[in-house]
């Protein structure tokens, strides 16, 4: 019986992960929760799943639940770093959104347990350490992102995650990262002008939570995990490469040095890496439904345009500037999808202020860029990047006005 704890049990993510503890009981039982604000659906989660502790990080709302739980309900960054070091478990699924996840995901590593990590922002913004801590600790990183849990299922065998492989080589071919292109594929910048949260939030084949679907549009979310394929697999951005694939059902590739190529596939699920994080190296029984792949139609592959979605291309110019970069491209792009989410700010602003603030980051930090000596570098480099993106918000929503 693996006992695990759920970091962000009310998001897309950590539903999801529930619901395949639900069909597996006899092996995995969920032993803390955690999550932001949702303290109706986290007490609907205590009730079902009976954990032995929980944590919402909005303390009015972890004294609401605090009241009716039955359990101890923990409030703050602190509670659920507690969450997330908890004893009485061995397996942790990182997936709070943002760059919130970074601490709670490194005291879970800190604590000696394995990961299942959907929190992205965790390896982009603090790569370096979350992987030194991971080896440190002699933890492994098992990703719950579709394309990362495709690259590392093709991939199976090589350094990087598992420690047994440490003797094996390197993995020294390409990786191919697809996307589906986002609900905007194919659209012009003009048309773009005038898309609304909504239209953006309509992702074609995913059902996501509404961040990660607008990072989906802007094609952010595949830059943000170029920098996490580039950590967690320890390859150089010159050997990631990324192809829109619209059906989604080729999760992603490898193409090994003699020119062979290696894909995974399946319906898209997210039910599937998560139950492979969760269950590996095994394989559990009947996760999601088959792919039929005489009905799956004709599968396409093409560039991205990235000169409609430039933000693909920032994410490789932060791993290139390296150091802070990641991170303030990150915390960036968080202001300003929350921004446009919000109505203040239109979808092509979302790129302008990403690389306004990378710009005016890198030429006030130029020493201090280089590598991060421990998270600190990263939470200094987020909120000063976070108050820089804020003023821009405010500068083009002033202009508008005008
Ligand atoms: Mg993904």
């Amino acid at each position: 019986m693996k006992r695990i704890i759920i970091l962000g049990s009310t998001g897309s993510i950590g539903k999801s992960a529930l619901e395949v503890v639900e069909k597996y009981p006899e092996r995995f039982k969920v032993v803390a929760l955690a999550a932001c604000k949702n303290h109706e659906l986290l007490f609907e989660q205590i009730k079902k799943f009976k954990p032995e502790i929980a944590a919402l990080s909005d303390p009015a709302a972890a004294d609401i639940l605090a009241a009716k739980a039955g359990i101890p309900v923990l409030s703050g960054e602190e509670g659920l770093k507690t969450i997330a070091s908890y004893a009485g478990a061995s397996f942790v699924i990182s997936a709070i959104v943002g760059f919130a996840g970074l601490a709670p995901t490194l005291a879970a590593i800190r604590s000696g347990k394995d990961i299942g990590l959907a929190n992205k922002e965790a390896l982009v913004t603090a790569g370096s350490v979350v992987m030194e801590e991971a080896g440190k600790y002699g933890v492994k990183i098992l990703p719950v992102d579709s394309e990362h849990s495709a690259v590392f299922q093709c991939i199976d065998g090589r350094p990087g995650i598992d420690e047994k492989a440490k003797h094996n080589p390197p993995f020294e071919g390409e990786i191919i990262l697809t996307a589906s292109g986002g609900p905007f594929l194919g659209k012009s910048r003009k048309e773009l002008e005038s898309m609304t949260p909504n239209e953006a939030v309509s992702h074609p084949n995913w059902k996501m939570g509404k961040k990660i679907s607008v990072d989906s549009a802007t094609l952010m979310n595949k830059g943000l995990e170029v920098i996490e394929a580039h950590h967690l697999f320890q390859v150089p951005p010159e050997r990631i490469k990324v192809l829109v694939h619209p059906q989604s059902l080729v999760h992603s590739m490898v193409e090994f040095q003699d020119g062979s190529l290696i894909a995974q596939l399946s319906v898209p699920d997210m039910k599937a890496p998560i139950a492979y994080a969760l269950s590996y190296p095994e394989r559990l029984k009947g996760v999601i439904p088959r792919l039929d792949l005489t009905r799956a139609g004709n599968l396409s592959f093409m560039s991205p345009d990235t000169e409609t979605f430039p933000c693909l291309l920032y994410a490789y110019d932060a791993i290139r500037e390296g150091g802070t970069a990641p991170a303030v491209l990150n915390a960036a792009n968080e202001i300003a999808v929350e921004a446009f989410l919000s109505g203040a700010i239109g979808f092509n602003d979302i790129p302008v202020i990403i690389k306004n603030t990378m710009q005016s980051h890198s030429s006030k930090n130029k020493s201090k860029n280089k590598k991060l000596s421990d998270e600190r570098d990263a939470v200094e480099a987020d909120s000063n990047a976070r108050r820089s993106a804020a003023r821009l918000v405010e500068e083009i929503k002033a202009g508008k006005r005008r």
